[in-house]
């Protein structure tokens, strides 16, 4: 049984005070709901991890950083480590997000160094892989996740990986509105799934829970997380609003997974 997650990507957005706002209002709308069946992260910026830290101790909601450096420490101008993301109270960390890949020159060689860092020091990692619109249309799906998955993960022992989080991201549906349908989701996937069990064995594969990201919106959670292979969301958009937030927890806490 994998418990769901859904985690907000509050990407360069917030300024301080607003973050400590929009954390403070999920707070309230979630102490009124039974979430228990799902597992909720937050990943603000890193100038509000501290504030919004506060804002959620006591609670069940976990904090999340959306990118981080390989390294412990040293002259790296600008880059923040793993144990400050743990000092700053993150237990999640981000990936491998599309637009890291695409305006930061992110690769899965430097995915993989960032993994290796953040399973070392025993933070969860939420590992992004997804195609572009012209390598789905090109049919290329299913190679561009390949190459992403097994480089991405590579060097990863079979008792790290079932730490390891997926999320699948499509890039062409990423802050466009254009959510992949719950078949192209579910296939997709299960491509995933089937992958990790041909590098690591049928019963790992099984017990990593691979996320949906593109568009999540509360009239798309319920169907997208009734598909076997989807185990929760990654959220942009609909992440930075109290209630539409706690609308998509609600929906998919409702959904149970066998
Ligand atoms: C994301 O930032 O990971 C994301 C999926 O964004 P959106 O939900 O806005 O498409």
């Amino acid at each position: 049984m994998r418990k769901i997650i859904i985690a907000g990507n509050w990407k360069m957005y917030k300024t301080i005070s607003e973050a400590i706002e929009l954390a403070n209002g999920l707070k309230r709308e979630l102490s009124s709901l039974d979430y228990a069946a799902v597992d909720v992260v937050l990943c603000p910026p890193y100038t509000a991890l501290s504030e919004v830290s506060e804002v959620l101790s006591g609670t069940e909601i976990k904090l999340g950083a959306q990118d981080v450096y390989w390294e412990d420490e040293g002259a790296f101008t600008g880059e923040v480590s793993c144990p400050m993301l743990k000092d700053a109270g993150c237990t999640y960390v981000i990936i491998g997000h599309s637009e890291r890949r695409q305006f930061f020159s992110e690769t899965n060689e430097t995915v993989n160094k960032k993994l290796k860092a953040i399973l070392k020091h025993g933070l969860i990692p939420i590992v992004c892989v997804g195609e572009t619109l012209a390598e789905r249309e090109r049919n290329e799906t299913f190679k561009v996740l390949e190459n992403q998955v097994k480089k991405s993960l590579a060097e990863i022992s079979q008792s790290d990986i079932v730490k390891v989080i997926i999320a699948y991201e499509p890039v062409w549906a990423i802050g466009t509105g254009r959510t992949a349908t719950p078949a192209q989701a579910e296939e997709t996937q299960k491509y995933i799934r089937d992958l990790l069990s041909a590098v690591y064995n049928k019963t790992i594969s099984e017990s990593i829970r691979i996320q949906y990201g593109g568009s999540v919106k509360p009239e798309n959670t319920t169907e997208l997380m009734k598909q076997p292979d989807v185990d929760g969301a990654l959220v942009g958009g609909a992440s930075l609003k109290i209630l539409s937030f706690a609308d998509i927890i609600k929906q998919a806490g409702k959904v149970s997974k066998g």
